[in-house]
């Protein structure tokens, strides 16, 4: 089957490679449509943590955003799944340990990360093998781009949850990216009143945030919640800053460089400070979010594409035509 890897720093290429044989417990999805996130242009560049901590080596099959349709189950896997269209998490973990056990298998030690840590192979390619424990069934409602969308999706429900937002709220998104614009939707959905803070705003007004903001000129208000998605190691620090004392900050964002933050601040200030890693334990409100059209992500699509062209996705190289939308999607069908 062709499968898109990445071979170094910079190099990557469509192989031939083995198609996966379901391994007990397994099944094999037909992929219809993955996302390419920062992360995996992470892994282009070479600048990918993971890459220099041993949790990631080259070559990497990269891809952990898709959906697609199972069409084969291994022993001990139910074969009712062979024919459902489904998502999956991308956190495999080993399901024995005290952290697996107690629900957080998204942090255990040794768990592999769908096209990410230990190299499982990723969504960018024709197949993609996957625990039964960790699919999750798509609705009618959530066609395959939108499927796609559940793990990007997720990873901004779980913000939006740790902000604590009452209604009426008013939280600040930073960084109108994928993920800060589907944290500013999920967090709209809510009924908070939503600002957001960037470099670029055209597109998040395109969307309907007229509260779009640069440094330059966001109004003095008082922040509930801050949310910081952005990678701009000065923000997180600002968000502490930003916020109402007593209130909540958010980190989902990942800087390139240490991202400080003065505890002292957060004493003086009684905040509370929530970390956010992957979309574990919210894939299932997500795709029920996308079902009942509370939160519509598909305007963050800029364009589909096939395997062929993701090295000019990773590269940064964009039609014009394609507009601001933040996200490309690839079909390895096409
Ligand atoms: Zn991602
Ligand atoms: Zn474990």
């Amino acid at each position: 089957m062709r499968a898109f890897v990445v071979t170094g720093p910079g190099k990557a290429e469509v192989q031939e490679v083995d198609p996966p044989v379901p391994r007990p417990g397994e099944v094999v999805v037909d992929v219809e449509r993955a996302g390419v996130c920062g992360t995996d242009i992470e892994f282009f560049t070479g600048e990918m943590a993971y890459l220099h901590t041993g949790e990631a080596s080259y070559p990497v099959r990269i891809g952990h955003e898709w959906s697609g349709v199972v069409t084969a189950a291994g022993s001990a896997a139910d074969e009712s799944w062979v024919g459902r269209r489904v998502t999956g998490d991308t956190m495999l973990g080993c399901g024995r340990c005290a952290r697996c056990t107690s629900g957080r298998q998204h942090l255990c030690a040794d768990r592999h990360e769908i096209g990410i840590r230990h190299g499982w192979p990723g969504a960018l390619a024709a197949q993609l093998p996957v625990p039964v424990r960790a699919l999750h069934e798509l609705p009618g409602e959530v066609d395959a781009t939108l499927g796609a969308l559940v793990e990007p999706g997720g990873n901004a429900f779980r913000a939006v949850q740790a902000a604590n937002l009452a209604p009426g709220a008013r939280v600040l998104v930073m960084g109108p990216g994928t993920i800060g614009l589907l944290t500013a939707s999920f967090a709209a959905a809510t009924g908070a009143e939503v600002h957001l803070l960037g470099l670029s705003l055209a597109f998040a007004r395109s969307l309907g945030f007229t509260n779009a903001w640069t440094a330059a000129d966001l109004p003095s208000l008082p922040f509930d919640a801050v949310i910081d998605c952005s990678t701009a190691a000065s923000l997180p620090a600002r968000a502490v800053d930003l916020v109402e004392p007593g209130g909540r900050v958010v980190f989902i964002g990942i800087a390139g460089e240490p991202s400080l933050v003065d505890t002292r601040r957060l004493a003086l200030k009684d905040l509370t400070a929530v970390g956010i890693l992957s979309a574990s334990g919210a894939l299932a409100q997500t795709i029920s979010a996308y079902a009942a059209q509370a939160v519509d992500p598909r305007p963050l699509v800029a364009a589909t594409v096939g395997l062929d062209e993701a090295v000019a996705v990773l590269s940064g190289r964009r039609d014009p035509a394609w507009g601001d939308a933040p996200k490309v999607h690839i079909d390895p069908r096409i």
